[in-house]
């Protein structure tokens, strides 16, 4: 933790090479070329990089780092890291020196034959490359190791396939900005060089005490309880959401904040969420790129610092049945370089039309590519989320309220669109206090894609998952939009006439991926049955959407993935939820076998002891036999499933890695699972609480 006393402003940025640390270090010829690669793209020379290698080696060795590593974001999800030092070899008088080359800084060459390639690469291929990523900074990891400098990079193969989450993403940047320009020129803006888009990304995590933490196998191996009755009290009060923060959390809380601080990483807001256990953090949003690496640093801030509290800090999706799963919202929204906010519906919404248009394009892209939405965000824990307490619905529909909805239903119906409802005053009926002019529009948290005024909230994405690839669906399927709409008004004889007759053609066409009610009523699952929505419950169901032809196509026109790399990303999504049931099962299987079940059975040996001795002295033994009875009919429940499960596990091990094997484990593992969590669980509120072989629920959600 940070004892010295200085401001946050000090804090901010002290372990980034930042700009301002650059325009110190470097030639100044070196920096403006630089910053102009950063801001324009184009290849720094090897003269130029050994130059900003050597600054970006004194600066890290000056403040006490010994090794540096090309940081990346192999398919796994998290992030990859191999240590180099800046050791040379010593001299014949055994000296050393700190050395670090342009070469070193530009290229990597880790192994890359353990990451997740979905059989782009095979073993004996296990070339890989790194490349810098001039456009997000390189920073210093503070750890265990001691200090480490970073260069975020991203990941090729031998063969320069992806193997990563950043080039997709940055490609995606690229494509948007592109077509976001077209548009905002036929709108007569011809300043703006690009378009970038911003992410904001909301992280919500759970926090449980170590000792608890390290009695459960399950969550030590699943990031989640695979076991657990419903504790007395969940979130049914409302009285932790927004509620006072307690000590220990807010320790942590205090340090999270220092040490992503001091990474650059702006992290604003903080606060408990609705499930025990659970809290939330928010950054001020930034450019997608630095969004998306700034997340990764967060989560794994959160995770080591935990440590230092004598806590865990539980990023899964859904670490307890019956409570309010973890997700992470993507706040995306598009910005030309000279400040206009694309997704500003300004003071009259319906006067504004470049609005308007990138509103109706937005729709059009989210209904055609409702599947590719679905799936950027599907990972083996959200399939557990999903529709369950407070988590959108697997169904991708858009909120926009009031205001806007009524602006697209004139449109519609009556070809123009000339006023819009008002916001309003909220009378306090205080003397003192003042009146509060109201949001023409409320808030709907049930959407999963909701307008927030002046950007869109994709709620389905996971707490785990990295936010790289809902982002790079979101911007190339409105690079897409964007494309077709200019091709359209670019040679439009009359553009007024042409514009607003393609935006009522957009918003007529797409109106049915607009939902304003409870996105959580079951109603509303009929309702999108009857629009023709995509209700897609599964993980597996949704992988084929990346390998569509309407996808590939997609992807391939915006140079974003080839039809290889995507089909090896559907591969990869089969072998992980593979991988991850497996796991579960295996952990299970131990839990049940060697723990609850032993545990059940001395409390029926002691059952069985009572139910005699009462008799012998004499007394009724009807509510012991009775008791006894209930126990070992779970405990035989409970053997029989635990014996199913260690049959069959080992079967769907043995099986092909592919989608016949993902599928096996869905539908023949996963209820064999749910059938032993039943039986266990109800023996859990049977037994003996001191014969129980692991904290339960109330342990973990309350016991912090
Ligand atoms: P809420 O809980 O109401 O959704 P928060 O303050 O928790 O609000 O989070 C909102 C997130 O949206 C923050 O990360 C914020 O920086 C981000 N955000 C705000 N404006 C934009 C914008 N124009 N584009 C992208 N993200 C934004
Ligand atoms: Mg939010």
């Amino acid at each position: 933790m940070t004892d010295r006393k200085i401001s946050v402003e000090e804090m901010f940025g002290e372990n980034v090479f930042t700009v301002s640390k650059m325009k110190e270090r470097l030639p100044k010829s070196v920096f403006k070329t630089v910053l102009r690669i950063m801001d324009q793209g184009g290849e720094l020379s090897l003269a130029d990089a050994d130059v900003v290698a050597k600054a970006m080696k004194d600066w890290a060795v000056e403040n006490g780092a010994t090794h540096y590593t090309h940081w990346f974001q192999p398919l796994t999800g998290i992030t990859a890291e191999k240590h180099d030092s800046f050791i040379t070899s010593p001299n014949d008088e055994g000296h050393l020196m700190m050395d670090f080359s342009g070469k070193q800084l530009i290229k990597g060459e880790p192994d890359a034959s353990s990451f997740p390639s979905g059989g782009l690469r095979a073993t004996f291929e296990a070339r890989g490359y790194t490349a810098w990523d001039i456009t997000s900074l390189a920073f210093l990891k503070e750890s265990g190791t001691g200090k480490t400098l970073c260069i975020p990079t991203a990941f090729y193969s031998y063969t320069g396939e992806t193997l990563d989450k950043k080039t997709p993403l940055l490609r995606s940047m690229e494509a948007v900005s592109a077509q976001g320009l077209r548009i905002v020129r036929l709108f007569g803006n011809t300043e703006a060089t690009k378009v970038i888009p911003f992410v904001g990304a909301e992280q919500e995590y759970f926090l449980v005490d170590k000792d608890n933490y390290m009695q459960r196998a399950d969550l030590k191996f699943a990031g989640r309880t695979l076991f657990g009755a419903a504790a007395p009290k969940g979130q049914e009060m409302d009285d932790h959401y927004f509620g006072v923060i307690r000590e220990r959390v807010g320790a942590f809380m205090k340090e999270v904040n220092e040490e992503l601080w001091k990474l650059g990483v702006p992290a604003k807001t903080q606060h408990n969420e609705v499930a025990p256990g659970q809290h939330e953090l928010a950054p001020i949003f930034e450019n997608a790129n630095m969004a998306v690496d700034h997340n990764q640093l967060v989560m794994e801030t959160m995770k080591r610092v935990a440590i230092h509290h004598d806590m865990r800090c539980l990023l899964h999706e859904k670490p307890y049945a019956h409570v309010n799963g973890s997700g992470k919202h993507n706040n995306w929204s598009l910005r030309t370089d000279d400040g206009v906010n694309l997704m500003k519906p300004g003071e009259s919404p319906e006067r504004n039309i470049q609005f308007l248009l990138v509103l109706a394009c937005v729709l059009k892209a989210v209904d055609t590519h409702a599947d590719l939405l679905r799936q950027s965000i599907a990972v083996v824990g959200n399939d557990l989320r999903l529709g369950e307490n407070e988590a959108p619905p697997a169904i991708v529909s858009v909120f926009l309220g009031k205001q806007l909805e009524d602006v697209v239903r004139q449109l519609v119906e009556t070809g123009t669109a000339d006023r819009h409802i008002e916001g309003g005053v909220l009378e306090t009926g205080i003397k003192t206090m003042a009146n509060i002019t109201k949001d023409a529009t409320d808030r709907n948290r049930t959407s999963p894609f909701a307008f927030t005024g002046n950007r869109f909230e994709f709620r389905m994405v996971g707490a785990s998952d990295s936010v790289a690839g809902s982002t790079t669906v979101l911007n190339t399927i409105v690079a897409e939009a964007f494309c077709d709409a200019a091709d359209i008004l670019e040679n439009a004889e009359n553009f007024d006439i042409a514009v607003h007759d393609l935006i009522k053609e957009y918003m007529t066409k797409h109106r049915r991926i607009i939902f304003n009610g409870n996105a959580y009523a079951p109603e509303w699952q009929e309702e999108a049955a009857r629009r023709g929505l995509p209700n897609i419950t599964n993980m597996l169901d949704a992988a084929p959407a990346l390998t569509s032809d309407r996808s590939v196509e997609l992807f391939e026109k915006f140079g974003i993935f080839t039809r290889s790399e995507l089909e090896s990303r559907e591969e990869i999504v089969y072998e992980t939820y593979a991988k991850s049931i497996n796991i579960e099962a295996r952990t299970m299987i131990d839990m049940a076998g060697k723990q609850i079940i032993p545990g059940c059975m001395r409390y029926e040996r002691d059952l069985a002891q009572t139910v005699i001795a009462v008799k012998e002295a004499g007394a009724d033994n009807t509510t012991e036999r009775r008791r006894l009875q209930q126990v070992a009919g779970y405990i035989n429940d409970a053997q029989r499933a635990l014996e199913r499960l260690m049959k069959d596990t080992p079967r769907a091990a043995k099986m092909d890695e592919g989608r016949k094997k993902a599928y096996f484990y869905k539908d023949t593992i996963l209820p064999e699972m749910a059938r032993l969590r039943k039986a266990c669980d109800e023996l859990e509120l049977l037994v003996d609480k001191r014969m129980w072989p692991f904290p339960t629920y109330e342990e973990l959600m309350f016991e912090i």
